[in-house]
């Protein structure tokens, strides 16, 4: 166990009232701030304009934690994913998923996750910690790195749809994109990311009330109460009434449409009902839906529901002036598509 202080923990205030208090100028907090954060600097040795005696007393006092890609695997559609070793040796992974224009990092935000909802396999995974915001950030900079190498283009697009649930670590998922964001980091647009969420209605009204930039979707799966907590179940701790009644009041205060996803399964989510439960939940607050592909994860006890049934979602959607999208899924052949990441390897 390491008992040096992980350097990146400190904000750059901090950093420079460190130097103040060892005598140095505050400039040097900047300095180092930008090896760390602009240069992803691994090692105090790189830090070649700052002088070897502050180096050494630098690693006296602090460590680099970085994250280590592990292994990586690269799907015959072009999706690269990474098994990501953190500092502890535990393990997240992330995903690279190009497509025609652009470059999208899917990052994890635990280890593990402490929800249930039952067709997902991180899931089966204990929740084991939060990630600091460092290795959130770090996931992003491996990404935009393979990204150039094999894409020749700098990463466009950042979905927290990984591991965990960003909202059960919202400071530090914040800490990270404010890191993403800024020119001190990768100076990224916040119009770019996508928090995807199950769904915690104290936590959407808080990012609300925070001001927050970039884009909300919530993984909704269906609008009937019964259904969801079958599938999901804290649906139970969370229903969809204080799930809308927060959605209702994060676009209220931003403005921003929201972005359902939305899974349709056969016998589970495919009947007219369930349809109409969808229409209605979406006329609270202006959204989107994402029918997204079922990536199959166990014995077959979900199945993605027949074509015709997700053309009827489709067709009554978008006769009530819903926009609907049907995304395919990336990455199945290495489990790097949705709900897949596990560990496995
Ligand atoms: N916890 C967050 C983010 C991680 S999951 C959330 O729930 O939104 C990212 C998306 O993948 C969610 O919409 C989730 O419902 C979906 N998903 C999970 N398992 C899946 C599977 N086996 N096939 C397709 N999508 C899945």
């Amino acid at each position: 166990m390491n008992t040096k202080k992980d350097i990146r923990a400190l904000s750059k205030e901090e950093l420079r009232d460190f130097f103040v208090k060892e005598g140095d100028k505050a400039f040097r907090g900047n300095q180092v701030y930008e090896w760390l954060w602009v240069k992803s600097a691994h090692s105090f040795d790189d830090m070649t304009n700052i002088s070897k005696e502050t180096r050494a007393m630098l690693e006296e006092n602090f460590v680099i934690n970085h994250i280590k890609v592990d292994a990586m695997q690269k799907s015959s559609d072009g999706t690269i994913k990474n098994a990501v070793k953190l500092h502890d040796g535990l393990i997240v992974e992330s995903v690279l998923i190009p497509a025609k224009n652009r470059t999208t990092a899917c990052v994890s935000s635990q280890v593990g996750c402490s929800l249930d909802c039952r067709f997902c396999a991180t899931a089966r995974l204990k929740r084991m910690r939060n990630l600091n915001p460092d290795e959130i950030y770090d996931q992003v900079v491996a990404i935009d790195k393979e990204s150039r190498l094999y894409h020749n283009r700098p990463l466009s697009n950042i979905v927290f749809m990984g591991m965990g649930e960003p909202l059960m670590n919202y400071n530090n998922v914040l800490k990270a994109i404010d890191k993403i964001t800024s020119e001190e980091g990768l100076g990224m647009s916040p119009k770019r990311i996508v928090v995807s969420t199950s769904g915690v209605p104290k936590m959407i009204k808080k990012m609300a009330d925070d001001g927050v930039k970039f884009k909300l979707a919530v993984s909704l799966h269906s609008a009937i109460d019964e259904v969801r907590t079958s599938i999901m179940p804290f649906n139970a701790t969370f229903p969809l009434a204080d799930l809308r009644e927060a959605l209702q009041y994060w676009y209220l205060k931003t403005k921003n449409r929201i972005t359902y996803e939305y899974v349709v399964w056969k016998d589970i989510n495919d009947k007219q009902k369930d349809i109409d439960a969808l229409v209605e939940f979406c006329k609270f607050a202006p959204s989107k839906v994402n029918l997204i592909e079922y990536n199959p994860i166990d014995d077959g006890e979900f199945q993605q529901a027949s074509n015709q049934a997700i053309d009827k979602y489709v067709s009554q959607l978008e006769k009530n002036n819903i926009t609907v999208t049907v995304r395919r899924s990336r990455g199945k052949d290495i489990d790097a598509a949705c709900g897949q990441l596990a560990n496995k390897s």
